[in-house]
């Protein structure tokens, strides 16, 4: 399988992060291997470090990093052996202060879609991050060794022959950018009047339950959202049915605005009511609300769950 530097097929290989960014399709099944154990061993999970072409790199990319990073000057102490020194399209180019080093086009270990920099894991090896970072990478054939040769923690280069278990592991999960769940046991309401809408509180904080109702969720950005939601009723007559609604409204308005129904799942009768798997597109600027109506009145809600996942589209 011959592949040339920066001009990798991206049949060959697969992406690592929500951003698109990808690697040889076996170093990213190492890579999703690191952040899973990273994340399971240490509670915080690895990233490529943002924004730029952090893992594989084309040669277009090369070479606009090595124009940014380097010019004709030449400055003292600087080497080919540290970085300072390259040499492409026929010119000598030095290192610019405070810049970071690039590799000459067509050499770097991002070209071949085996390398990746990676955010946040301190500023020595001695800093935590980096330490745990390098006990559960070094496991599964990265190596800092080119990135330390040039004074960069955060290069990682995957041997890409080296795929312990490879069949085993898993391609990329895609994750929500924003996850918001709302739980409420106490303080029962009721839902008075038959065949009216009522607003459900729902979620608030990332990632955390709160017990202080949130009117309405905003997305990030444009988002796409999965929703699922759980309610305890009771005062349900037997064969009687739970309508909700998640619905878009602007932002600042209140829910007689409300103009969009993304969806409307319908229930049938039991104590609790459940629905996983409603999927919209909430635009920016749009907040999305939760409304719930039954045919009978007097109806009591006595708990409720809700769960929102915002993805970037
Ligand atoms: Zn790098």
């Amino acid at each position: 399988m011959s592949r040339r530097n920066g001009k990798v097929p991206a049949a060959q290989r697969a992406v690592i992060d929500d951003d698109g960014r990808t690697l040889l399709a076996a170093s990213a099944r190492a890579w999703e291997w690191v952040c899973d154990e990273v994340e399971r061993r240490h509670g915080w999970r690895p990233c490529p470090s943002s924004p730029g072409a952090t893992a594989y790199r084309t040669f277009a990319e090369q070479v606009s990093i090595l124009e940014a990073n380097y010019d004709h000057t030449p400055r003292a102490g600087l080497t080919v052996g540290n970085g300072g020194i390259r040499h492409f399209a026929g010119q000598t180019w030095f290192r610019k202060p405070t810049k970071a080093t690039a590799a000459e086009p067509g050499t770097s270990n991002h070209g071949w879609a085996k390398a990746v920099d990676v955010a946040d894991l301190g500023a020595k090896v001695t800093d935590t991050r980096y330490r745990q970072f390098a006990d559960v990478a070094t496991e599964m054939a990265w190596s800092n060794t080119e990135g330390l040769t040039v004074g960069e923690l955060w290069h990682w280069v995957h041997d890409g022959a080296t795929v312990p278990d490879g069949a085993a592991l898993a391609p990329h999960t895609k994750r929500p950018a924003m996850t918001r769940t709302y739980r409420r046991t106490s303080e029962p309401f009721t839902l008075a009047e038959a065949g009216h809408w009522y607003q459900l509180p729902v979620g608030d904080a990332d990632g955390e339950t709160h017990k202080r109702p949130r009117a309405a969720l905003s997305g990030v950005g444009r988002s796409d959202f999965d929703a699922e939601l759980r309610l305890t009723l009771t005062g349900l007559p037997a064969g009687a049915t739970v309508q909700v609604r998640y619905v878009q409204m602007p932002e600042g308005s209140d829910v007689s605005d409300v103009r969009y129904a993304v969806d409307e799942l319908i229930g049938t009768h039991g104590d609790t009511f459940a629905r996983t798997g409603c999927k919209g597109t909430l635009p920016k600027g749009k907040r999305l609300i939760v409304l719930v109506r039954t045919a009978t009145a007097g109806v009591k809600v006595t708990r409720v769950q809700s769960r929102v996942d915002f993805w970037r589209p």
